[in-house]
């Protein structure tokens, strides 16, 4: 098959066979946009292997491994997607008030998830008591999917964290943390998370598994 054929059947067909693909792509990644943030966490896998619904999705209809590229998700889609709270710290890099997240004086058992992908990012075993008013970690559940930076936001340099695969701003790390093993503190905005118990944990991977 030649696109610079002359004969017309074969332009036709040749045309009509990338038209085809190209609409199969755009169905493809539509289904799988929808379908990572339909609110069924049952559907995700957590964790560094985590890939969203939509490669199973592609998987089991035309066996296409592909993830979601979270990083070329739109501001204006972001807005949409998030709540105003979480679109400022996540978006922003706002920081919400002290005392003010659900999560700051959880010690519940489980995982903590970014809000806007869904990557496991903490761990509930790493988290202490700071005392800050902010979810405080000495570490998160891998660095690889928490990159830092420096900010100046105030004046001063900053350790600034991110969610690795989708760019989302979390918070910082500060070193006052002498009580822990790393002696980090990464001050973290509950906005920016999503707690999963860890009973919840094993029923999604067990349900996965299964699948
Ligand atoms: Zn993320």
């Amino acid at each position: 098959m030649q696109l610079s054929s002359t004969d017309p059947k074969s332009r036709r067909i040749c045309l009509g066979f990338f038209v085809s693909l190209g609409l199969a792509n755009v169905l493809v990644k539509a289904i799988g946009l929808q379908n990572a943030h339909a609110g069924d966490p049952d559907a995700q896998l957590l964790g560094d292997s985590v890939l969203p619904t939509v490669k199973a999705i592609e998987k089991n209809t035309l066996n296409i491994e592909n993830e979601i590229d979270y990083k070329a998700i739109s501001k204006a889609e972001w807005k949409k997607r998030l709540t105003p709270p979480q679109y400022k710290v996540c978006r922003e890099n706002g920081t919400e008030p002290a005392f003010s997240g659900k999560y700051f004086d959880l010690k519940a058992d489980g995982i903590y998830r970014c809000v806007c992908c869904e990557t496991q990012l903490f761990d509930s075993i790493e988290k202490f008591d700071s005392k800050t008013g902010w979810p405080s970690f000495w570490k998160p559940s891998s660095k690889k999917m928490v990159g830092e930076s420096v900010d100046h936001l105030l004046g001063y340099p900053r350790t600034e964290v991110h969610c690795n695969r989708c760019d989302a701003h979390l918070g910082h790390i500060f070193r006052d943390a002498p009580q822990t093993p790393t002696g980090l503190r990464y001050c973290i905005n509950s906005v920016c998370l999503e707690f999963i118990p860890r009973d919840k944990l094993e029923k999604m991977k067990a349900k996965q598994k299964a699948n």
